[in-house]
């Protein structure tokens, strides 16, 4: 029999409106297909709850009472759980159908059955039921009990009144929904075709004959589609099969989809609760997998999978079981996807160290690519580090965030300070939380910026952040889109085969030279101090233990070197560096969290440096001796002054020589060739001297002079001062912790109000300091200790702050007497430059950077350098340097950096480059302060390494993962230039073999060890790592 094809008037907005009114989930659904999706729905047996603040298992839970409840129900507050008990029997006439769980609450949820976790629910991420059964038979069982765990938060915690807002306390969450429905499998069918048709009829355009084609097609299937009559379902469903079926031509670009879930291991929620976050999103991946044998899912950070093996072994061994399938494919390589400025660049090793040998253990592979698509910038030194670990691959998103300009490249070569480079891609859909919709795979490829050069890109799917995931209507979506003209071509696929895909075809692919800066989220270089305070005095302390650790394995064997108990530390460090955490842009309980563990790394590492250094030195320390042993753990000698003990009891000061990474014993202080002295003017000001330098400051603590004696060089601009401390005001757009905007500049104040002038504190041959106090509000001022040690090419500016501000930012210039159109910033392994002009939209989208000790502004022939303890925010313009001190932002902690601060900067102004004149070393002294032990006479002067070049820095010294008998060693070229060099060392070795930074053999490099010690070639900025051999 013919069917007789209505008649179509042409008036497509109302044709497109009928159809998008078929599936609404608004409108006409008493009527509509949506209306459809369940039938027969059924209440719950019975439902009874348990209110917990605590975060408890399973087990411990059923035991508890539980009181009935109800839907419409509120429990809470914020961050306490509510434990559901769920009674419930499905009807016998729903044999044979698909019978779902229904649950809408506020909060995250995860269904337990027979103890097992089962299924994650939330209400924002799209994730509503739970399938009891696809197909209900009559021998299953149909009464049954399920527990429902719901944490009271959402998915992105819970802000008072906005996402980033801090948490509202007292936050009250609701049931909304709990009962059994019969699912209809094929109005879902119908659902999916009828959302690409309707999507594809509105977004390919009026140009787009393949539109109309779409729109007419989905008309057509509303008119087929009776919807109380599931027999005209199958004809409706072909009919868009027959369209999707509509082949591509083979030009079309390849969108690769991978399933993805984008975990923040901390942000606007704490630690513990991401363990649970995980276990919720990774359940529902499983589930997914079950249903869908081609689900790919890419997951990152080894940190995330560990607590996973911990807190739900069960979950973990089916993820282990997808990974040897292919399906669930861990990536990135690292601990956690961690920030990309501030780490040091051992922390960053550390990083894929950590995470690659927790792959390789766990699932047998280390990772292929770095996968980082959520930071706030990108180091230049990171190619080198990827290449050392095993990785040319990296992915990431977040340079799409620019606010200035927008980055050229979406598939490149990135290459690194040392020339490294690694295969780069941003995903051109710039977002790492796809839905799986038409408009996202049409943006993919109309924002691609390598058309005509490469045509595959990446597509990350699923609810992210805050956990969540894909879902299955995601996948239903994209299913559609594999093959059908109009649209790219769209398969699901993993990081591997889609860099495969580019590398095969990459010779148009261009290059970017230097860091991946975002132009965005600088002010967290600065926010919350004590976070970043923590994570460099951290960073020292694991250096310290694990360089003197390493001395004594050298000279004895059988000392026990604390391998596991450093692992322990390392990670607690590695996770504090996750990208809310170190950046600051996390609220207080996390901070409250992240503090607790940098005190557990001081606590428990200080007993583990005592050890080493009582079996380095032979004895421990013994007050009121008459000697000082002095101990340096970095790679050159060292003339210092120190504090030493006296026998009367009492701290004196001693001028000591310390071989490098050695110690030596001294009873008597050496005579510095000047002594320092101090001379106050009657105006207030005072000068200080010590031969090298001679450094006048004003009354209110300002240098008006720094003179380099040697040069006769002023370094302070003319009418103006160093040391001057300026206010701005700081409010941003939007993003009130991580971003300082441009005009921030345009509101500078100087801090001139005096406290107390300044006022000579000590003054000793070896030490001179001043003090004074400036007010910087009616709440907040600033007391500085200024010090000039004999010998020291720099004066050292111990700053203490009592800081009580909102929206405030603090800041410190310097003025100098140089020129140049770039400064220079210390990165990890190295250094880089940036402009000091603003002359292009690329310059002056950099008005505030980073680096790490140290900042340079050099002309020919002479310089100055600020150089800093615990701070990474700069700004350098023209010939004024900035370092930024503290930020006052209100979201998404309202308390963040209120209080007390304590930190250090310094000033060196120098002759010739900063490389001959030390910057690099004596920023680095500032960070690692001698270790003075007061003793009796006994230890001889020992150096366990020295270099001949002091452009080569040894970073690290450590026991080897896994060789006991052998240490690793790390040294890198931190000049920017090419250098042959002996590294001599007092170590009796076996064999000396080049290794990658994942300390693996290096087979076709041999380092010949002679007499004078172990020559090596470095090129500019390389990072060398060798493993040592001891001789037993
Ligand atoms: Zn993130």
């Amino acid at each position: 029999m013919a069917v007789q094809v209505p008649f179509v008037l042409k008036h497509c907005r109302t044709t497109l409106e009928r159809t998008e009114k078929f599936i609404s989930s608004e409108y006409f659904t008493d009527c509509n297909l949506r209306g459809r999706l369940y039938s027969s729905r059924c209440p719950l047996d019975f439902l009874s709850s348990f209110l917990t603040s605590k975060r408890i298992s399973y087990t411990e839970a059923i035991k508890q009472e539980f009181k009935p409840a109800n839907v419409g129900d509120s429990f809470g507050p914020t961050w306490w759980t509510c434990w559901f008990k769920v009674q419930l029997t499905i009807p016998k006439d729903w044999n044979g159908k698909e019978v779902h769980f229904l649950w809408e609450s506020d909060g995250e949820g995860m269904v337990w059955r027979d103890g097992h976790p089962v299924q994650g629910l939330t209400t924002e991420g799209q994730k509503t039921s739970y399938i009891l059964t696809e197909c209900l038979k009559t021998e299953d069982p149909h009464s049954m009990i399920l527990y429902v765990e719901v944490a009271c938060n959402g998915l992105f915690g819970a802000g008072q009144g906005s996402m980033i807002a801090p948490p509202d306390a007292n936050k009250k969450f609701y049931l909304q929904k709990a009962e059994l429905a019969v699912f209809n499998g094929d109005v879902h069918e119908l659902l999916m075709d009828f959302e690409i048709l309707i999507d594809m009829a509105k977004l390919l355009g009026e140009g787009n004959q393949r539109s109309f084609q779409a729109l007419y097609t989905a008309n057509q299937m509303v008119n087929m589609c009776d919807v109380q009559d599931h027999t005209t379902f199958p004809a409706v469903h072909k009919m868009a099969s027959a369209f999707f079926s509509q082949k591509n031509g083979y030009s079309q670009h390849i969108v690769h989809a991978m399933g993805h879930c984008h975990i923040d291991s901390a942000w606007l929620w704490p630690y513990e609760e991401t363990i649970r976050k995980c276990a919720r999103s990774w359940i529902t991946v499983i589930r997914l997998m079950e249903k869908n044998p081609n689900f790919v899912f890419v997951c990152s950070q080894a940190q995330q999978f560990e607590w996973v093996k911990n807190s739900y072994p069960d979950l973990y061994s089916k993820i282990q079981d997808y990974v040897k399938k292919g399906q669930f494919v861990p990536v990135g390589g690292t601990w956690v996807e961690m920030d990309g400025n501030l780490p040091s660049g051992e922390s960053m090793v550390r990083q894929f160290l950590q995470g690659q040998r927790f792959f390789k253990q766990e699932f047998g592979r280390q990772c292929l690519e770095f996968w980082l698509p959520d930071t706030f910038g990108y180091s230049a030194q990171l190619p080198q580090i990827m290449q050392g670990c095993g990785i040319k691959r990296f992915l990431t998103q977040k340079l799409s965030w620019n606010l200035v300009n927008s980055f050229p490249h979406h598939t490149f070569h990135w290459e690194g300070i040392d020339g490294s480079q690694v295969l780069a891609h941003f995903p051109p859909g710039d977002s790492y939380g796809m839905q799986g919709n038409v408009g996202e795979v049409l943006k993919t490829v109309k924002n691609h910026k390598e058309k005509g050069r490469v045509n595959h890109s990446a597509f990350l799917f699923g609810f992210g952040d805050g956990g969540g995931g894909p879902t299955q209507p995601m996948l239903d979506r994209l299913e559609r889109m594999q093959d059908t003209d109009g649209l790219p071509k769209v398969q699901m696929s993993i990081p591997d085969a889609f860099f495969s895909a580019v590398e095969a075809d990459q010779s148009l692919l261009c290059t970017w030279v230097g860091e991946l800066f975002l132009e965005l989220h600088n002010g967290t270089y600065t926010t919350q101090a004590q976070i970043k305070k923590g994570n460099r005095e951290c960073e020292r302390i694991l250096h310290d233990i694990e360089a003197v650790s390493s001395m004594a394995l050298s000279q004895n064997l059988s000392f026990h070197y604390p391998s596991s108990k450093l692992q322990h530390l390392w990670r607690l460090l590695l996770l504090n560096q996750f990208h809310d955490v170190l950046p600051g842009s996390c609220i207080n309980l996390v901070v409250e969290g992240a503090l607790r563990y940098y005190l557990e790394i001081h606590r428990d590492g200080a007993p583990l440096l005592k050890e080493a250094m009582t079996a380095v030195l032979g004895f421990c320390e013994q007050k009121s001796a008459a000697s000082v042993t002095a101990l340096n753990t970095l790679s050159w000698e060292r003339t210092e002054v120190i504090t030493g003990s006296h026998q009367s009891g009492q701290d004196s000061l001693v001028l000591v020589k310390v071989p490098s990474m050695g110690y030596t014993t001294v009873t008597e202080s050496l005579v510095p060739p000047h002594p320092v002295t101090i001379s106050k003017q009657l105006d207030g000001s005072v000068t200080m001297e010590n031969g090298i330098l001679r450094v006048t400051l004003d009354s209110t603590g300002r240098i008006t002079s720094l003179y380099l004696i040697e040069s006769k060089r002023e370094s302070v601009t003319e009418s103006c001062f160093g040391n001057q401390f300026a206010i701005f005001d700081d409010i941003p757009l939007y993003w009130d912790a991580w971003d300082v905007m441009d005009y921030h500049l345009e509101t500078r104040k100087p801090v001139v109000h005096l406290l107390s002038p300044l006022a000579i504190a000590s003054s000793d041959k070896l030490r001179g300091s001043l003090k004074f106090s400036l007010r910087i509000s009616e709440t907040s001022v600033i007391h500085q200790e200024v010090v000039l040690d004999a010998m020291c090419p720099y004066v050292r500016f111990n700053t203490e702050v009592i800081w009580n501000e909102a929206h405030k930012f603090l800041k410190v210039e310097f003025p100098v007497r140089v020129r140049n159109l770039n400064a220079t910033y210390e990165i990890q392994f190295g250094h880089l430059q940036r402009p000091t002009h603003w002359n292009t939209s690329w310059d002056w989208a950099r008005f505030e950077v980073w680096g790490h000790k140290w900042a340079d502004l050099s002309e020919h022939g002479f310089g100055v350098a600020v150089l800093n303890n615990c701070k990474y925010g700069y700004s350098v313009h023209e010939n004024v340097m900035r370092l930024s001190l503290l930020r006052a932002p209100k979201s998404p902690d309202a308390t963040a950096d209120i209080g007390h601060h304590q930190f250090i900067y310094a000033v060196m102004p120098h002759r010739d480059s900063f490389q001959e004149a030390g910057v690099i070393q004596y920023a680095y002294n500032l960070n690692f302060p001698l270790h003075a032990v007061p003793c009796e006479a006994k230890a001889k002067c020992w150096s366990a390494f020295s270099l001949l070049s002091p452009a080569i820095i040894l970073e690290t010294v450590k026991q080897a993962e896994d060789r006991a008998d052998a240490l690793v060693i790390r040294l890198y070229e931190s000049h920017g230039s090419s250098v042959n060099t002996t590294l001599q060392t007092a170590l009796i070795l076996k064999e000396v073999i080049q290794c990658d930074l994942l300390e693996q053999p290096i087979l076709d490099k041999t380092v010949p060890l002679t007499e004078s010690g172990i020559e090596l070639s470095f090129t500019p900025f390389q990072i060398i790592s060798l493993l040592l051999i001891l001789k037993i």
